[in-house]
């Protein structure tokens, strides 16, 4: 069973100075692709490193399926990491690369594992690279390679960290499309590391959201992207990002009912608690903004940016505040434009500790 448990994980640098990962618990379950985002710095390679066995945790545990790995060095855990820059051995052909795991990691003869390197090779297909050396090779081929060298020693887990972060923006949507595929076929148990929302979303089963080493939300993407916990989850998961407007609270028999300074941002929500002294912030995503003939929040247009199928207009409602609108949308700068949302698409935080409220 490949099931991997963190539990309390936590990883200081720097005799303590540095907290890079707090602790951190998760479960996850045997063929689930989970993905791990978050800005520059906020853990997530130290969080894979410390499965991977490449670095120590300070303190809380790790498991591979019932077994506590914790102190288990790198090699004789069962997991196979694919790395952003391929870290390919350049004098050893692509069939090099591929078998020395295979010689490190078992006792199999030489035809057994030219068999399994060349079910790889095939699945990855690569089979008329096995000759060629990396450096003949292109970006994307070399990390097909590298996939393969994983593959091939058919690991309890395989661990990601930003693998396509280096292939152009075509390439990179096709060896996603890939590693899916991959994850379908061979039903694998993995762990994929990226700071791209866009791509934790598309490829996760469920996606992980860390800030400065801490756990901000798990669960599948369109939960997070719908419900997110905080300000944080909310801005950072979906793009554009989501607009935020700082709104003043008229409590009337138990629900509430935003203001903007300007009175024209009236929204009714459903129940809750409002705290003494508490401030709030709404959040509406881009795309979830209407243009309507009338009756909704007025506002000027600063700029209009076409992007394909779509128009983003720049509005003066709060800083940066977009509206991700059909291209068959084209008012002139300065126009006034009047925007709507349906209710259950307002997201309400409180302003200073950033929790979601409903
Ligand atoms: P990025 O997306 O930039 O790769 P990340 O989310 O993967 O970032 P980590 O590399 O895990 O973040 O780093 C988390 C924190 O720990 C950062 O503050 C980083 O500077 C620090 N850190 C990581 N490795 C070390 C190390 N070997 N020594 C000291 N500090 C470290």
């Amino acid at each position: 069973m490949a099931t991997v448990r963190f539990e309390n994980l936590r990883k200081e640098f720097d005799t303590g100075k540095i907290v890079a990962v707090d602790d951190f618990s998760l479960d996850i379950k045997d063929g689930e692709f989970i993905t791990v985002v978050g800005p520059s710095g906020c853990g997530k390679s130290t969080t894979l490193r410390m499965l991977a066995g490449l670095e120590k945790p300070t303190d809380g545990h790790i498991y591979i399926g019932d077994e506590d790995v914790t102190d288990l060095s790198a090699r004789k855990r069962d997991v196979a990491m694919v790395f952003q820059n391929y870290a390919l051995y350049p004098h050893k052909t692509v069939f090099g690369n591929m078998e020395f795991g295979l010689r490190m990691s078992t006792d199999l003869g030489k035809a057994a594992r030219r068999e399994k390197v060349e079910w790889a090779a095939e699945m990855m297909g690569i089979e008329m690279l096995l000759e060629q050396k990396p450096d003949e090779l292109s970006g994307g081929q070399k990390q097909r390679v590298a996939l393969g060298r994983a593959i091939v020693r058919e690991p309890d887990v395989f661990l990601f960290d930003e693998p396509l972060s280096n292939l152009d923006a075509k390439l990179r949507t096709t060896m996603r499309t890939e590693i899916q595929r991959l994850q379908d076929e061979l039903d694998i148990t993995a762990v994929y590391v990226t700071h791209d929302q866009e791509e934790a979303m598309t490829m996760g089963d469920r996606m992980v959201i860390l800030k400065d080493g801490e756990l901000q939300q798990v669960g599948a993407p369109k939960h997070v992207y719908q419900h997110p916990v905080n300000k944080f989850v909310g801005g950072f998961v979906g793009s554009p990002s989501m607009n935020f407007v700082d709104v003043g609270i008229n409590e009337r028999s138990g629900t509430a009912e935003l203001r903007s300074e300007s009175e024209s941002f009236v929204y009714e929500t459903t129940a809750f608690d409002v705290a003494d002294g508490e401030r709030y912030t709404a959040g509406i995503r881009p795309e979830d903004i209407e243009i309507v003939e009338s009756g909704g929040i007025e506002a000027t247009v600063d700029v209009v940016e076409p992007v394909g199928s779509d128009n983003y207009l720049y509005l003066d409602i709060s800083p940066d505040f977009i509206a991700r609108v059909d291209s068959a949308i084209e008012p002139t700068v300065g126009d006034r434009v009047s925007i709507d949302f349906a209710d259950e698409d307002l997201h309400l935080f409180a302003t200073d500790s950033g929790t979601s409220i409903v």
